[in-house]
């Protein structure tokens, strides 16, 4: 079977664990420092905080943004759930707010009508979380010139665009949002195995997030409000949670960080022979805005709806011809827990027929020419039949 996706460990990355194993310290030490470096030069943001998944990530940037009960959060139907679960995490609301037919990322003029009517109705945002789809970056000037009219802020769900740039500069650097997450999922463009991270260029939200992540407890005089005991002092000031990662973690990370550039690379090279070759086919594939520069964590295809049984027969006929293809993803609102809150289908067209199509199909900087070629051939035949 050919995955969709497969993380890349070479021996220093090996040896770059083995060394933190060797060392002082397991959990968050030195090595977290380091990768948090690694991740704020990469994308020029000033600060990181590295925690143990970006579902926590996502998690406490709510929570320094003072998301809590009667808010209101929107995102994208077509994300991992966690995109969504963080608001309700914090006892706020969730909305979704539908995607373009051609980026399949969160669409700025369905997010400006929303907007629109959401005022009048006295229920705007407070924060919206769009999400970089398949490492392609949304069209975040347009959002951000929303965020700045309608008075929400702004978490963009990088987890899919490590390493991918918008108007030739890194996601990450937060120009055009309050706090960038990323994921570190081995599927992910570099891992840690499990981790995530979130960048702010605002030192009160980094110093609120790093407070989140262990505990709500600092040692810190500066954030304490009580006297100090003695040298042993610390205090809790907020209820936080143990969200930190490990420095086994951290040192992994730090290692494929350094083959950030030729791991995107790779992915890129991989993707523009797969337009080549799916140029005049009867499907169509994730179109791309000429303002972003992809770091394709996936390669999603669209079968087109015409007959709606067809994405099935093809999805069912790759995985006979030993393709593990995926499907990324059924629309947030339409899962059953989503459907218990009161959510209907129809909510979201655009997302409905994006989900009635799609299929990602192997991406990997492993992938090598001739298994790339197997698929190009298997998803051809299989959607001729
Ligand atoms: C993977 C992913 C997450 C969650 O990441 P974890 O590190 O597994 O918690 C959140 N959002 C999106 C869009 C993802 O793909």
């Amino acid at each position: 079977m050919i995955p969709y996706g497969r993380q890349d460990i070479s021996q220093a990355d090996v040896d770059a664990v083995i060394a933190v194993l060797q060392s002082d310290f397991l959990t968050q030490g030195p090595a977290v420092l380091a990768f948090e470096e690694a991740v704020k030069s990469a994308c020029g943001v000033c600060h990181a905080v590295a925690v143990s998944n970006a579902t926590a990530a996502l998690h406490i940037a709510c929570l320094a943004l003072g998301v809590g009960p009667g808010d209101h959060v929107w995102t994208s139907p077509i994300t991992f759930v966690a995109s969504a679960n963080c608001a309700l995490y914090c006892g706020a609301d969730v909305d979704f707010v539908d995607i373009d037919a051609g980026t399949f990322n969160m669409s700025p003029e369905r997010l400006a009508e929303k907007l629109d009517s959401a005022k009048r109705e006295g229920r705007l945002p407070k924060v919206v979380i769009p999400v970089h789809l398949a490492g392609q970056s949304c069209d975040m000037a347009a959002l951000h010139a929303l965020a700045q009219r309608y008075g929400f802020r702004i978490i963009e769900d990088a987890s899919h665009a490590v390493g991918a740039a918008y108007r030739d500069e890194p996601v990450g650097n937060c120009r055009y949002s309050d706090i960038a997450v990323f994921s570190f999922h081995p599927v992910k463009i570099v891992t840690t195995g499990e981790g995530g991270i979130a960048l702010t260029n605002d030192p009160a939200l980094a110093a609120q997030m790093a407070l989140l992540r262990t505990h709500g407890v600092t040692r810190d005089e500066r954030l304490m409000e009580g006297e100090s005991h003695g040298p042993w002092y610390n205090e809790q000031v907020t209820l936080g949670f143990n969200y930190r990662m490990t420095d086994m973690q951290a040192a992994l990370g730090t290692s494929q960080m350094s083959r950030l550039r030729a791991f995107v690379d790779k992915r890129r090279e991989i993707a523009a022979r797969y337009d080549h070759a799916f140029a005049n086919q009867p499907f169509t594939v994730q179109a791309q805005n000429p303002d972003t520069r992809s770091s394709y964590h996936l390669y999603i295809i669209h079968v087109r709806r015409a007959d709606a049984a067809l994405r099935r027969e093809v999805f069912e006929d790759l995985r006979r011809r030993g393709l593990g293809v995926n499907l990324h993803y059924i629309p947030v609102y339409l899962q059953r827990f989503y459907r218990r809150l009161g959510f209907q289908p129809g909510l979201c067209p655009a997302a409905e027929d994006y989900y009635a199509g799609a299929i990602s199909i192997p991406l990997y900087p492993g992938l090598s020419d001739g298994d790339q070629a197997t698929v190009i051939d298997a998803v051809i035949a299989a959607v001729r039949q």
